[in-house]
């Protein structure tokens, strides 16, 4: 994405596509039915993430037949969460939306979400409400939504509906790593946006296959981790290491006090309690966390300020009322 925040274009259309060559046809054609209804410019852009099927030929064709589809083939697979980074990073509208390219999301609910946005909201997030997968998936995946829910505080159902709408503001700047495309509402949240959700439309898959499988539980949980850590102590890492430092040292010094009083007072040998290992441990472990608590209050300094950020984000100032401050 560039920095320019007026564009001139409304829409753009964003689809992670890998190896979905059977789905191409009808993803354009649903498109194609779905996007004029929005009465607004749009662009589509399909993201090709290495696919090997075919799908490059096929989306050449589609592209050479309408002007408003953009393709960006990748050099190989990256995953999704990568191909909807590239697309947005080309995406040139101001107002962005992401949907998976299987079918599984329906085009036509993209009007719906567009009208929310409209209600003065930065993020309306689609809510896969009667979800068309297999049972154990569904439930796997609403208690996680409601563990994202309550650790984040921001209140959504369905964090991993990739059908979603944004404001270009936003998003400009963010970067997406693992699997956190489904975390940009928190982001958006954290920056001081508006999020809401609505109810979409899901289908079964029809043709091609899923390319997930279990091990996604865990990328979730430690991207949330991740996120959760950078959205509470960006810019100050010591308050982390410092106190969980402070508990191993303090750990330590009652270990070592335990110790001391079975010697003095019980007459137990020393060695014949774990008692001063403990303390030792915990002890090195305390002065550890709290050097890497210092390290990272460098690290944090060097971030901000090689590349001149700031720790703030300033909505509009009185000189310049309409437009964000650009710096
Ligand atoms: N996808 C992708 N790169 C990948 C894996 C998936 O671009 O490495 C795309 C895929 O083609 C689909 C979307 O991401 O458009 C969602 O993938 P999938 O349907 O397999 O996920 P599920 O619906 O099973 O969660
Ligand atoms: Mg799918």
């Amino acid at each position: 994405m560039g920095s320019d925040m007026s564009t001139g274009l409304d829409l753009s259309v964003v689809i992670p596509l890998y190896n979905e060559a059977d789905n191409l046809r009808p993803l354009h054609d649903a498109l194609a039915q779905a996007l004029p209804k929005t009465s607004r410019t749009f662009e589509i852009i399909l993201v090709n993430d290495g696919s090997r099927d075919g799908s490059e030929e096929l989306l050449a064709e589609i592209a050479a037949s309408d002007q408003t589809v953009r393709v960006l083939n990748l050099r190989r697979n990256f995953g999704q969460t990568a191909a909807i980074m590239a697309g947005l990073d080309h995406a040139r509208g101001n107002i962005i939306v992401p949907l998976d390219g299987d079918l599984q999301n329906d085009p036509e609910d993209i009007p719906a979400l567009l009208d929310k946005l409209e209600e003065g909201y930065d993020v309306v997030s689609g809510w896969r409400k009667n979800r068309q997968d297999d049972n154990r998936r569904s439930f796997v995946s609403r208690v996680a939504n409601r563990i994202i829910s309550m650790i984040s505080g921001v209140h959504l159902h369905d964090y991993g509906c990739t059908l979603k709408a944004y404001r270009r503001e936003v998003i400009e700047g963010v970067r997406l790593y693992g699997e956190m495309h489904r975390f940009v509402p928190i982001y958006a949240t954290w920056q001081g946006g508006r999020v809401t959700e609505i109810v979409v439309n899901h289908r079964p898959r029809t043709a091609g296959k899923s390319k997930y499988g279990f091990n996604r539980i865990f990328k979730v949980v430690f991207d949330l981790m991740v996120v959760q850590f950078l959205m509470r102590y960006d810019t100050k890492p010591i308050y982390v290491f410092g106190l969980v430092g402070a508990i191993s040292i303090l750990i330590s010094f009652l270990g070592g006090l335990a110790a001391l009083y079975l010697r003095f007072f019980e007459g137990t040998s020393l060695i014949q309690t774990p008692l001063p290992l403990l303390s030792a441990l915990t002890f090195l472990t305390g002065v550890i966390c709290i050097l890497m608590g210092l390290m990272a209050e460098l690290l944090v300094r060097v971030y901000y300020e090689s590349q001149g950020k700031a720790t703030y984000l300033i909505k509009r100032t009185s000189d310049s009322p309409d437009r964000p401050d650009a710096g």
